[in-house]
């Protein structure tokens, strides 16, 4: 499966400035003792085996701008084969882009091989439908081959570990010190090969405060709808990196800049477009503001009660439309939850665990909007009452008409039984309350 390919040609870009630096250990930030151990242990074995290995990625992006970095990836002449017999704990994983996943305890270090030219590809190793790779296997010798395939400047910094020196070979230096986030090469051809990069390009503007290069910002309109191509599980993962990151509100606000949010959310995004002020629609942004608090607080933040969010807008037209047509508020609000949630999949898909999850806070929300009798206490047992109780408050927050019940459940939980029973006096079914109208009304 070895394949040699030539060096392919510089691409010609005005957007990429190609100029080949290497700057060394004295003249950058970059410190042994902020790199994991696990992936220091990954490069020099690689380099003890004889083989070139650098750090990549947001690894060296992240260091250099004095982040904590999430992971850390690794790319190497050694072919994935060669990486598994060097490291017990090695796995190879990926059929679209092959690559070990070494392990130390929790850590898990990223081992790629460089990628080489398309031009030589073997049909097995590169398989491309419309300019789209759907598999990429066609390895590389050097780095200067691997540049190529990786998606912007500043992602593109190689750490060298033989003498701790960074090779530029994009201009990523210079963007990561202006802030700017370009492509690598022709941006049209970049994203046809791989729409998700576009999604890249925001969370990463988002995450690092950057803004996109000229020509990278320029080319995703008529790119945008390649997304619909990309597998709904694919863009699971990419929505969680985008809205589980700590910048979700504004990856949001540059996902509805570049009109991106329509590929990946179409029911809420057109309701957006209707009415970006509705209640609906708030909850959307009050529920990402809320997330990035919850990870900036180290909370634990679920996919569940996010896709929650992010569809209630969709949920809520459909469950209007449903209740018109004869339903009961509770009939329609579960059936909308399903309709949607069948659509959405076909988009962006989510695992059931978290489908199911998110149907019971839909449908728990007109149950607590009642209120009434002994079922209240079921209701605070009730494995989901929680979220479903969160998300009574995000939807008064953003101004539903339903600031009293979110209270009283908000006083209803603080209180003892007895509290509790006399409060349920007060609220029984409509002929219990007539009965008792005389009778002073207990109030949480
Ligand atoms: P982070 O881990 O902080 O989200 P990252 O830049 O490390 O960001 P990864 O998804 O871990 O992103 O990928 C590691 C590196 O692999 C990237 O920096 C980039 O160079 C390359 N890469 C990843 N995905 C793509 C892609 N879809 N197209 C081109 N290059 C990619
Ligand atoms: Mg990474």
């Amino acid at each position: 499966m070895l394949n040699r390919a030539r060096r392919p040609p510089v691409p010609k870009d005005s957007d990429t400035i190609s100029q080949a630096t290497r700057i060394p250990r004295s003249e950058h930030s970059i410190s042994r003792a902020d790199i994991s151990g696990g992936a220091l242990k990954v490069l020099y074995t690689l380099k003890k085996a004889g083989f070139e290995a650098y750090l990549v990625g947001g690894g060296v992006r992240d260091l250099l701008l004095g982040r904590e970095p999430k992971d850390f990836d690794v790319v190497t002449d050694a072919e994935p084969g060669a990486v598994r017999r060097l490291f017990r704990s090695a796995r190879l994983i990926g059929r679209r882009f092959r690559l070990a996943h070494v392990r130390f305890g929790p850590e898990i270090i990223e081992v790629a091989t460089f990628r080489g030219a398309i031009e030589d590809a073997d049909e097995a190793d590169r398989v491309s439908v419309n300019g789209r790779i759907v598999r990429d296997n066609v390895y590389g010798t050097t780095v200067e081959e691997d540049v190529w395939r990786r998606d912007f400047s500043v992602n593109s910094l190689y750490y060298d570990i033989r003498d701790f020196s960074v090779l530029d070979l994009t201009g990523g230096m210079a963007d990561l010190e202006a802030g700017i986030l370009r492509i690598i090469g022709d941006p049209v051809r970049r994203y046809r090969e791989d729409p998700v990069r576009m999604l890249r390009a925001v969370r990463f503007a988002a995450k690092l405060g950057f803004r996109l290069g000229g020509e990278t910002a320029a080319a995703i309109p008529a790119c945008a709808p390649m997304l619909a191509e990309i597998p709904p599980a694919r863009l699971y993962e990419e929505v969680l990196k985008l809205f589980l990151g700590g910048a979700a509100v504004q990856s949001f606000e540059l996902l509805n800049h570049y009109d991106l949010f329509k590929y990946l959310f179409s029911e809420s995004a057109a309701r957006f477009d209707e009415d970006p002020l509705s209640p609906a629609t708030r909850l959307v942004l009050q529920a990402l503001a809320n997330t990035d608090k919850r990870i900036q607080e180290e909370k634990p933040v679920t996919p569940a009660f996010l896709f929650a969010a992010l569809l209630w807008p969709a949920v809520q037209k459909d469950s209007i439309a449903h209740a018109n047509r004869g339903l009961t508020t509770m009939q329609a609000v579960d059936a909308a939850g399903m309709d949607v949630l069948a659509r959405q999949v076909s988009q962006v898909s989510l695992p059931r665990r978290f489908s199911l999850a998110a149907r019971e806070i839909w449908s728990l929300q007109p149950r607590l909007e009642q209120r009434r009798g002994k079922r209240a206490s079921q209701l605070v047992g009730r494995p989901r009452f929680r979220a479903a109780y969160d998300f009574l408050l995000l939807r008064a927050e953003a101004g539903e008409d339903i600031a009293d019940r979110a209270d009283w459940w908000t006083k209803f939980q603080e209180m003892d039984d007895a509290g509790r029973k006399a409060a349920l006096a007060g609220t029984g079914s409509r002929r219990r309350r007539r009965r008792r109208r005389r009778q002073p009304q207990a109030q949480p």
